[in-house]
């Protein structure tokens, strides 16, 4: 099925391969990147979610500027504990201090910090 918002998607509009690289060492860094700048990402994310729930669940390639692995993670719980991971490190407070205060790892601070940096760094 086609949506309307698919018109404005920018991976329309470049090689699609970039977004399902295989092999060990490959990733879609070049597509998260173009990801960051579509003007369509929420949808594309819901979507993704909708049409990957409704078969096995599993999460394939690099949907709304985030890989499948990192996808496979996201739950809302998850969604709203990253943005305070985010905005406590914003706000000074070490992993560890975090960590304490969300009642989780300094190990998943630490990726959380990772992954948002990545995010940035690709934008
Ligand atoms: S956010 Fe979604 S629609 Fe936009 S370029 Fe990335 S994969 Fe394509």
């Amino acid at each position: 099925m086609k949506y309307e918002w698919m018109d404005s998607a920018l991976c329309a509009q470049t090689d699609p391969d970039l977004w399902y690289p295989e092999g060990p060492g490959q990733h879609a860094r070049t597509a998260l990147r173009v990801c960051t700048q579509c003007p369509v990402r929420p949808e594309c994310g819901e979507y993704a979610q909708d049409v990957e729930d409704a078969s096995d669940g599993r999460r394939y390639g690099a949907w709304a500027g985030m890989s499948a692995n990192a996808r496979s993670r996201q739950t809302p719980a998850t969604v709203e504990r990253d943005r305070q991971i985010i905005s406590l490190t914003a706000q000074g407070l070490s992993a560890a201090e975090i960590g304490a205060r969300l009642d989780v790892t300094g190990r998943t601070v630490v990726r959380v910090r990772a992954d948002h940096r990545q995010q940035q760094e690709a934008a």
